[in-house]
């Protein structure tokens, strides 16, 4: 515990601003973003939502649309067939089952097409602020390069993070941890020498 305590206090030095860069003005409209986010960047998402929202950014709205029109408004995501697909399905399910607003219950979020964990736990924590820790590609590896987790998969991070960090920073790691995967500790070329915990990451230990 004392040392994941350690690793997020000097993030938060470090990274002041770490928050969601999905530009949103709803709950719904950020639920859209997060499933769009996967497998693209959150500039990419920003640019196609922008459009998006001006005319389909309700859940009335993105419930009604054509198809093939979504598949055209999101093209500048990757596997946008499949997301157009989940979209327009999940903003039916929440327009018939749940009058038009986002539900805050975990399970209920990961029952729509499109959310998995790594959503629901990022919808709950940024739109309802309860406690939520979406493990994405960049805490699984900075999470198991800093030995704070020793896992291949991200369910069983989140987990094993969960069990480590209190539950009121849950939130704040997540962000924390995204930063410093884009930033610093990069998949192919981590920058190391340049790295703010560096006497904190068994990874480091090792080269
Ligand atoms: S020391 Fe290297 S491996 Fe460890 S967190 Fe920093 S950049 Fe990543």
């Amino acid at each position: 515990m004392q040392r994941s305590i350690e690793i997020i206090k000097c993030l938060k030095k470090e990274y002041p601003e770490a928050g969601t860069l999905l530009q949103h003005s709803s709950p719904f409209q950020f639920m859209v973003a997060v499933v769009l986010s996967a497998q693209s960047t959150d500039e990419q998402v920003n640019r196609v939502t922008a459009e998006l929202f001006a005319d389909y950014g309700t859940p009335e709205a993105l419930a009604a649309i054509d198809l093939s029109l979504l598949e055209e408004k999101i093209r500048g995501v990757g596997l946008y067939r499949n997301k157009a697909r989940h979209l327009k399905k999940m903003a039916q399910i929440i327009v018939e089952q749940y009058q038009g607003e986002v539900p805050s219950d975990f399970d209920e979020l990961l029952s729509l097409p499109g959310v998995g964990r790594k959503s629901a736990n990022v919808i709950r924590s940024v739109v309802f602020k309860k406690p939520g820790l979406g493990v994405d590609t960049h805490v699984h590896r900075v999470a198991n390069r800093l030995g704070l987790v020793n896992s291949k998969l991200p369910e069983q991070t989140e987990k094993a993070l969960k069990e480590q960090i209190p539950e009121k920073c849950w939130s704040e790691a997540h962000h924390l941890l995204i930063f410093h995967g884009r930033r610093i500790c990069q998949a192919r070329k981590p920058q190391c020498n340049n790295c703010v915990l560096e006497g904190l990451c068994e990874k480091r230990f090792e080269k």
